[in-house]
Order: C-alpha cells, then structure tokens, then sequence
C-alpha cells in the first residue's frame, strides 16, 4: 500500500504541486488525468523519488522513501538505500528510454543484476519470462533501433516488471506511438491490471481509462480536483474544470 501525503514541489517560484493525497491500494488501477503543466509527470516523479520532496511524504507499507524513522523523527537515508527502496516503484516513461547498446534481453536483464544483485542466469530466464509476458519472446537479441516503437515500450514495460515493483507508473505510455503502435501497449497493461498489478497510469486516452481503471484522478493546477470511480469522474464529472478539460480532449 503506498501513501503520498501532502506532497508539496516547487520549481524556483512555480508551485507544481500543492498538497497531494493520494493511497494506493494494492492491486488498484488509477488513471491520471489532467491539462498539460497540471503537475501529473512531477507527481509520478515524486513517487518514484526522482523528485525531492519540498513537502509531504510517499510511504510504502508504512516506510518512508527516503527516510528512516525514530521515533517521531524522520532521519535522511543515505543514497544507497534510498536506490534500494525506489526498486519497489517501477516507471514507464513516454520516451521508452533503452539503453541503445544492450539487446532486449540485456535491457530487461541488467537492471535486477545491477540495483538487486541477482545472478546473471537467473536475471536472464525472468527476463526471457518477461519478454513473453509482453508477447516479444522472438525479438529477445534485437537492439533498440531494430525494434518499432510499440515493441520498444513493450520491452520497456517488461524492465519495468523485472525489479518486481509493488507498484507501476506510467507516464504517457502511449502519446509518443503511432496510432496504429497504441493498442499493442494498451493490451499490456490492461493485462497487467487484470493480473492484479498496481498501477497508475498517465494518459489522455479517456476511453483506455474507463475500461482499466478503478479509480481516475483529475489533476489541474498541482491540486487533484477530483476522484472517483470512472463512472463518476469521466462519465458524470462534478467539477467545471474536470468537464471543460475532457470536452476538449474527446
Ligand atoms: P504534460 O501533460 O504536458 O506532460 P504535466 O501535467 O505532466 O504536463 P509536469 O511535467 O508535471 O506537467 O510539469 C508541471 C509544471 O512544472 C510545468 O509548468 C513545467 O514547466 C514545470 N516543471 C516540470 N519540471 C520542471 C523542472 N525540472 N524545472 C522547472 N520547471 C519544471
Ligand atoms: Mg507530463
């Protein structure tokens, strides 16, 4: 369970965020939507700690990223352990990010040996499980550059999954895709959220968060103005902003 508490971000004097709340069942699909600058990308960054915090906490199972605490306080931990704890959060980004030189084995492979220490063969047979997992088991020794993009966000979707993260976020996952790349990713992930993954998924595809999500936020200037179950917040919106927003993208 992950617990994002009055989270507050600044960047110089622009207020991004401005006291975030939000818990993270497990299991939970949760669909992030809002107008460009909202705040949604700064907010799955601060979960994922790539972000500092100006504000606030992200607690997983009741354990402060970032911090340890005593007692009432909450001391800095150092850098290592802080990399150790954001393995518990895995990100899909927009731009798939692979690393160019390393096939998609590699890719999927190295990430548990690097941060996890796990052995080179068994970080291979998960990473093979995993490229099947995202139907790539036959693109295993392609680099990055001989796969399309919908292949490329698949695979980045299975080094994702490699680290066994309590919880997904993806960011965009779709926007940077041909129209005809989109539904292969969609698939994905609606596959993830049937098998019970967490999930929080940033998209402007409305009509993909209705179907997979259990619960959609909507963001607009660093706040979230509304929440509820889709059938709610998409299809009887409460608030002027969340239903000027979703006339304008549908
Ligand atoms: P989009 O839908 O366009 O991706 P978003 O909701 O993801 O938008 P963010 O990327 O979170 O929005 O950005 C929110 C605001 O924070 C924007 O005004 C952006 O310019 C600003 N911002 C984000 N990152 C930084 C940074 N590293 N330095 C300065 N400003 C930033
Ligand atoms: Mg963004």
């Amino acid at each position: 369970r992950i617990e994002i508490h009055d989270v507050h971000k600044s960047f110089g004097g622009l207020e991004v965020l401005r006291g975030i709340d939000l818990t993270l069942e497990p299991g939970s699909v949760t669909a992030i939507l809002g107008p460009s600058g909202s705040g949604k990308s700064t907010l799955l960054r601060t979960i994922n700690y790539l972000e500092p915090l100006d504000r606030g906490i992200v607690a997983i199972d009741g354990e402060v990223i970032g911090y340890r605490r005593v007692g009432d306080v909450l001391h800095e931990l150092p850098e290592r352990e802080v990399l150790r704890q954001r393995t518990r959060v895995g990100m899909v980004f927009q731009s798939f990010h692979l690393f160019a030189h390393l096939t998609a084995l590699q890719n999927v492979a190295e990430a548990p040996r690097r941060a996890l220490g796990v052995p080179k063969a068994d970080a291979i047979a998960r990473a093979r499980e995993l490229l099947a997992l995202v139907g790539l088991e036959e693109k295993a020794h392609a680099f990055p550059r001989q796969l399309s993009g919908g292949q490329q966000q698949r695979v980045a979707i299975a080094r994702a999954l490699a680290l066994d993260p309590q919880v997904l976020l993806f960011d965009e996952p779709t926007s940077a895709l041909d129209p005809e790349l989109v539904e292969e990713v969609l698939a994905v992930i609606r596959g993830l959220a049937t098998a019970g993954t967490t999930l929080v998924i940033v998209t402007h595809e409305i009509s993909f968060a209705r179907d997979v999500a259990d619960r959609v936020v909507f963001m607009d200037g660093g706040v979230v103005v509304e929440e509820g179950p889709p059938s709610q917040v998409i299809d009887a919106p409460r608030h002027e902003r969340t239903r000027s927003f979703l006339a304008r993208v549908r």
